[in-house]
């Protein structure tokens, strides 16, 4: 996974000045070397290294910080704050123009994901903004990536515009943006050139497809695996053409992070979506202060929630936390959310978001398989109906005929029903931290 390297560090390091009743400024001295060297290691660019190691100290040598009764945790917390500031604090949302059709140009070297993403973010767009997205194919000089982008189009039954390769880019995005408006399609996304590298001509065809109607949103996609490469190509794109955000793909992969953590300090300008695979589903909004608690362990339940219930419908996503809250949650839910879980994504990953589970000692040999889903299910499915309603009445003698029915042994039913009295404590506290008091519970 991402970030594990520095997440890992990052821990280490936190838990040692976590429980100090007392905190010197040699403390934070020895806390904030090795907060350096994680940092390095993650090949964070050395300038905002040095600038997020002197912001952090400055405020926890404090004398506030000092005399308060935590001072440990207000360490922790003034790391999370300054790690949140330098993704750019605030989620930076796309922004549309009032007076359709809004431009959005994506822009990039060749690999970064730039085809793949112009799809993934025409799929999100119509998804969450209720819109109609045209896609343009302008990448006039691979004519695989003309096919390959109207082959998203019709996977996503999403409009594709083309003219295939004779014409110029800036005739093609001109053209788009007039059918964009005959056709009532309220945002254009155009898939520009790609190149191995940054050259003059390049820069001036992008230049020109942005003359011909000032976009709302230059998006500059970059591949989080090529590190401090990403962010030099951030910066080149930027002073060449001014970006007005990023899009870090392939942070599903296993990229150290520097990239994440480098590229709105340098370039000033915020990363707004993260490629986490290569499904057309597969783009999230960034959100600094999720990413910070991530990468300190804190888990990320709001991330885990919004993916849980774009999975489920609304009504039900409002059932189920009811449920939660009351504690009426029982194994027929259970085994429905099973099934919802499954299509979440790789349980491994899931499980990481979840605050605390990802310091469980061997959580990383931790591998939840189809066939042990199987298992559960054949477990609850051998309970009757009252037991899966009100697990409470599962005696001993009722445990052994589960037992026996689902042909697991007693332990495993045992365990099951442990876990799913955990599960429904668990679920009550993240139900109370969805409803916006989250940060204030969230304990480390
Ligand atoms: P382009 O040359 O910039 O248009 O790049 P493509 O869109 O063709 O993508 C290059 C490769 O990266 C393809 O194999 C994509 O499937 C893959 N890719 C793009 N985004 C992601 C991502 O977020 N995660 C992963 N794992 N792969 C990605």
């Amino acid at each position: 996974m991402a970030f594990e390297g520095l997440s890992e560090r990052l821990q280490e390091t936190i838990q040692k000045i976590k429980g100090k009743g007392k905190v010197t400024e040699q403390d934070v001295k020895a806390m904030m070397r090795e907060v350096r060297f994680a940092l390095i290691e993650a090949d964070v660019n050395l300038k905002v290294v040095k600038e997020f190691v002197k912001n952090v100290s400055e405020r926890a040598v404090g004398s506030d910080v000092m005399k308060s009764l935590t001072p440990g945790q207000q360490v922790i917390k003034i790391v999370q704050d300054e790690l949140t500031n330098l993704m750019g604090g605030e989620q930076s949302p796309i922004q549309f123009n009032n007076k359709p059709p809004t431009v959005i140009m994506m822009v990039g070297l060749q690999g970064a994901g730039k085809t793949t993403t112009t799809g993934k973010l025409a799929n999100l767009i119509r998804k969450k903004y209720n819109r109609k997205p045209l896609l343009v194919a302008a990448d006039v000089y691979r004519p695989a990536a003309i096919q390959q982008l109207e082959t998203l189009g019709k996977q996503l039954s999403i409009p594709v515009f083309s003219m295939g390769t004779e014409v110029s880019p800036v005739e093609i995005a001109r053209k788009a943006i007039d059918q964009a408006k005959e056709e009532h399609n309220d945002v254009v996304i155009i898939d520009t050139a790609g190149r191995l590298h940054i050259d003059e001509e390049l820069m001036q065809e992008l230049k020109d497809i942005r003359a011909i109607k000032e976009p709302d949103e230059i998006f500059l996609v970059v591949d989080a695996m090529t590190g401090q490469d990403a962010v030099n190509v951030a910066n080149n794109f930027n002073e060449a053409l001014g970006i007005t955000g990023v899009v870090l793909t392939k942070l599903d992969g296993d990229t150290r992070g520097g990239a994440a953590l480098s590229i709105r300090s340098v370039t000033e300008k915020p990363i707004k979506f993260i490629g986490m695979g290569e499904k057309m589903d597969a783009l999230e909004p960034f959100h600094p202060e999720r990413m910070a608690s991530r990468i300190l362990g804190m888990g990320d339940m709001l991330s885990l929630i919004e993916k849980a219930q774009a999975q489920v419908d609304e009504d039900k996503a409002k059932e189920l936390e009811e449920k939660f809250k009351t504690q009426s949650f029982t194994f027929d839910d259970f085994i429905e959310q099973l099934q919802q879980v499954k299509k979440m994504g790789p349980l491994d990953e899931i499980l990481k978001m979840i605050p605390g589970v990802n310091k469980m000692k061997g959580i990383e040999n931790v591998q939840v398989d189809d066939k042990q889903m199987g298992h559960l299910e054949a477990i609850i499915y051998s309970m009757t109906k009252e037991e899966k309603t009100n697990p409470d009445i599962i005696n001993s003698s009722r445990k052994k005929r589960i037992s026996k029915g689902s042909g697991r042994p007693i332990q495993e039913v045992n365990r099951l029903l442990k876990q799913f009295e955990d599960m429904k404590k668990m679920m009550k506290q993240m139900t109370g931290m969805s409803a916006g008091k989250g940060k204030k519970k969230m304990k480390m």
